[in-house]
């Protein structure tokens, strides 16, 4: 007869979601490990191994200290567009990444995407472009204030990343065209702005040791500051 019995999760550092107890398929007085246990960081998704009455994640995690993904935006034109999606003239091909729901597949995702010219992140439930300095910018989400209003300055809006597809898109205005863009297909929730020619860097911390994108916080999804 088949039973199942709960064992508790030795995660070996990995961050798994949900309980710290899995469930295991007891046959012939043998215990077998079925649950699969992913780890919301490196991606690793195993039904591990029972080892004296419990369930072991097999290895270590590799990225017990999370990722700060740093990628470059050329912007020659000084024009910057963005968007919740720029699919299809930017995409990428998930096939060999880890899964898009770790912090190592998302990203792999900006990687491949800044590779083709566009930084690309996720934002959860949406997020706003806000000016900080003469070239530096934030992707964040603020908290509210007891009005009920952002307590980011209005007059540093840029642009609302609407929170549709869980993530942002910007890319330079004329490399988009370049590749097929078309602007009579913009509409209310796509947002072009001038910033300084240049190159920027976008340092993205949504795969970071204990980053909360729910937070009641202001929640600061990405520093954008020109380097060149
Ligand atoms: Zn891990």
């Amino acid at each position: 007869m088949i039973t199942n019995k709960t064992l508790p999760v030795q995660a070996n550092g990995h961050i798994l979601r949900g309980p710290a107890e899995t469930e295991v398929m007891c046959w012939q007085g043998e215990l077998f490990p079925h649950t699969m246990l992913t780890c919301a960081v490196c991606g690793l998704r195993t039904a591990g191994q029972i080892v004296d009455g419990d369930v072991h994640m097999p290895t270590p995690c590799a990225l017990q200290d999370g990722i700060t993904t740093t990628i470059t935006l050329d912007v020659p034109s000084g024009k910057i567009l963005v968007s919740d999606s720029l699919r299809p003239v930017y995409d990428w091909d998930d096939r060999g990444l880890a899964p898009y729901e770790s912090a190592l597949g998302q990203a792999q995702a900006m990687k491949a995407m800044a590779a083709i010219g566009c930084a690309f992140g996720p934002v959860l439930h949406g997020a706003d472009l806000y000016r900080t300095g003469p070239d530096s910018y934030v992707i964040a989400n603020p908290m509210l204030d007891e009005y009920g209003e952002p307590v980011m300055p209005d007059t540093t809006h840029l642009a609302r990343v609407h929170s549709g597809l869980w993530a942002y898109s910007i890319a330079d205005f004329e490399h988009w065209k370049s590749r097929g863009g078309d602007p009579a297909t913009l509409d209310w929730t796509d947002t072009v702005v001038d910033v300084t020619p240049g190159v920027y860097q976008f340092t993205n911390h949504q795969g970071e040791r204990g980053f909360e994108a729910d937070s009641a916080e202001t929640v600061i999804f990405a520093h954008v500051e020109r380097i060149a």
